[in-house]
């Protein structure tokens, strides 16, 4: 394993904003190293997933603190789910809280094609949570939900819209050829 995998490079492979923020950690053999470890860190997701200006973002390190909770939050339900165990009341109470704090910030605004939701927010912290707890709130109740599936390779989170869903890697790219040509070495090793 090259450092390079490790790279404490943000990726958007999950197909869902949640997901992707999720993925704001990794686990290298079961150890966690954390993504977002500052302020800068947070905002710089923040602008790379489009939510918000990173050179705006005055976030601070309680931000971070609350933003972290989300997060884990979301990897703590997808962990119960994907072991077949229910999902604890108090975790379903924390995500209600989330999902209607987003959703009394919405208001409907017209234009010219038709309708949309605008977030009604002027904090940076608030758009990250309000995004997250919405797409949340979209997996969770959709029909996509038994599509989430966590990577063979690193363990992050990715939607698998493969039309037999056998998808097994968040990225082909990268997860995929490493375990493919684990194989093939191990195959010729014997
Ligand atoms: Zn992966």
């Amino acid at each position: 394993m090259t450092n390079k995998t490790y790279a404490k490079v943000f990726r958007f492979r999950g197909g869902e904003l949640c997901l992707d923020f999720a993925n704001t950690i990794q686990w290298p053999r079961s150890k966690r190293i954390e993504m977002l470890e500052t302020p800068g860190r947070l905002a710089e997701w923040a602008g790379l997933a489009g939510i918000a200006q990173t050179e705006t973002a005055g976030l601070t390190e309680r931000d971070v603190t609350r933003a972290v909770q989300l997060r884990d939050e979301v990897i703590t339900f997808f962990t119960f789910l994907h072991g077949g165990q229910p999902i604890p009341d108090s975790l379903l109470t924390a995500f209600t809280s989330s999902i209607n704090a987003a959703r009394s910030r919405q208001h409907l605004r017209q234009h010219s094609s038709g309708f949309e939701w605008q977030s009604n927010t002027g904090g940076t912290l608030d758009m990250i949570l309000d995004r997250v707890a919405l797409s949340m709130a979209h997996v969770i109740t959709g029909d996509q939900l038994a599509c989430v599936k966590a990577c063979a390779m690193c363990d992050w989170l990715f939607l698998d819209t493969s039309r037999n869903h056998s998808r097994r890697w968040c990225s082909m790219d990268s997860c995929g050829v490493h375990v493919k040509m684990r194989s093939y070495n191990e195959r010729r090793r014997g």
